[in-house]
C-alpha cells in the first residue's frame, strides 16, 4: 500500500460475512447473475485503493477457513481463536461462530502495506469479494434445492471495477480458488442457511448452540469430545470413518457437520444407536440429554483452557518485549 492510498479514507462498514452484504444493500447491483456473466474487475497491488476494502469489515471464517488459516501460522485452534478472532452470531441466525478481529484501526489484522500476508489462505469471503453469492432456502421448505445466485457488489472506493479485465463469474471463481472453498464448506453453509431459513424466532438450547460453536471452530477439541465422552457409546459410527477422523482434519470437519445437521434437524446423517434411542428420549424429557450434558462440560473445559492460554500469551508478549 502506497502513502496515497494510505491517505485514502476507509472504506463505510461493510459486511462480507458469508458471501452476502445485507448491511449495504445500496451498493448491491440490482441483477441476479449467472456463473456465466460477464465480470469487468481486476485488483492488484497497483490500484490505489489497494488493501483499503481490509478494514472495517466483517469476516466470517467458516470452520474449513479457520483451518486452512492456522496451519501456515502453526497455531493451536485454541490460539488461533483467542488471537486473531471475536464470537459473533451468524447473520440473521442463533448460531455463534467467529469473526477476523480487527486491530484499535479496525484493520484486519494479516494486512500489511505489501497486502494479504495470509494470501494464499485467506477466508473465503474475501475471495468472493467483489461477488456475492445467495443461497435462499424458504422457510418450510428445508427438503427442497436451494436457489443460488450471484450479485455484485460496487462501493464507490474499489477502483478494480474501474480495470479493464473481463472474464466469466466462473473464470473469477477459479482465479480466485473459490470452488475449493466451496466445496469444503458446503455443508456448513446449508447447516447455517437452513438455520437462518428458521428466522430469528427459532432459539437453539445453549448446550447445543456451545456444542455448534465448539464443531465449528475447534475441530482439536472437537475430536476430544468424540473420542474422550460417551458420544461413542451414543452414536453409530463405523470403523472407516473412526479411523479416518482420528487424524484427517477435514474428515473430521465434514463429519462434525453430520453431527450439527442431525443433532439440529434431526436429521439421518448420523444415527443414534437403537438401544439408545429409548434412554434419550427419557434424558431428553429432562431436557438435558447424555451428549447435551457432555457438550456443556466440553465447552466449560474449553473456557478455561483460553482463559490459561490467555494469561500464557500476555506473559509471552511481555517477555517478547522485554528481549
Ligand atoms: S484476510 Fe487478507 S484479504 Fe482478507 S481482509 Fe485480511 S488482509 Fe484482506
Ligand atoms: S480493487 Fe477493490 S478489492 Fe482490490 S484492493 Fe481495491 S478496494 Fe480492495
Amino acid at each position: 500500500m502506497d502513502k496515497k492510498s494510505q491517505q485514502t479514507p476507509q472504506p463505510p462498514s461493510f459486511n462480507k460475512s458469508l458471501f452476502g452484504a445485507d448491511n449495504n444493500p445500496s451498493n448491491i447491483m440490482p441483477a441476479k447473475l449467472t456463473a456465466e456473466s460477464n465480470l469487468k474487475f481486476r485488483c492488484h497491488p497497483g490500484v490505489s485503493c489497494f488493501t483499503n476494502c481490509c478494514g472495517n469489515i466483517n469476516i466470517v471464517l467458516t470452520p474449513y477457513d479457520i483451518l486452512r488459516i492456522r496451519r501456515p501460522l502453526n497455531l493451536s485452534a485454541e490460539e488461533f481463536l483467542l488471537r486473531f478472532t471475536t464470537p459473533v452470531y451468524l447473520e440473521k441466525t442463533d448460531l455463534p461462530g467467529v469473526k477476523i478481529h480487527l486491530d484499535e484501526n479496525g484493520r484486519c489484522p494479516f494486512v500489511t502495506e505489501e497486502g494479504c500476508t495470509i494470501y494464499p489462505y485467506r477466508p473465503t469471503t474475501c475471495r468472493y469479494y467483489p461477488v456475492g453469492m445467495s443461497y435462499f432456502h424458504a422457510a418450510g421448505n428445508e427438503g427442497t434445492a436451494a436457489e443460488e445466485f450471484y450479485f455484485l457488489v460496487k462501493e464507490p472506493y474499489c477502483k478494480g471495477h474501474e480495470e479493464p479485465k473481463e472474464q466469466t463469474i466462473r473464470e473469477w471463481r477459479v482465479d480466485q480458488g473459490i470452488d475449493e472453498s466451496d466445496e469444503m464448506n458446503r455443508e456448513w453453509m446449508e447447516i447455517v442457511m437452513r438455520r437462518k431459513s428458521f428466522g430469528l424466532q427459532a432459539t437453539l438450547s445453549e448446550p447445543a448452540q456451545k456444542m455448534f460453536f465448539l464443531a465449528s471452530t475447534d475441530l482439536d477439541k472437537f475430536r476430544d469430545f468424540v473420542f474422550n465422552s460417551s458420544f461413542l457409546e451414543t452414536y453409530d459410527v463405523d470403523a472407516e470413518t473412526l479411523t479416518k477422523i482420528k487424524t484427517d482434519d477435514i474428515a473430521l470437519m465434514k463429519f462434525s457437520c453430520k453431527y450439527l445437521a442431525a443433532s439440529i434437524f434431526g436429521t439421518k446423517d448420523l444415527l443414534i444407536k437403537p438401544e439408545k434411542v429409548k434412554a434419550r428420549v427419557e434424558q431428553n424429557k429432562n431436557n438435558q440429554g447424555d451428549v447435551e450434558k457432555q457438550a456443556m462440560e466440553t465447552y466449560e473445559a474449553l473456557r478455561r483452557d483460553h482463559d490459561l492460554l490467555k494469561k500464557k500469551i500476555e506473559v509471552q508478549k511481555e517477555t517478547d518485549k522485554k528481549s
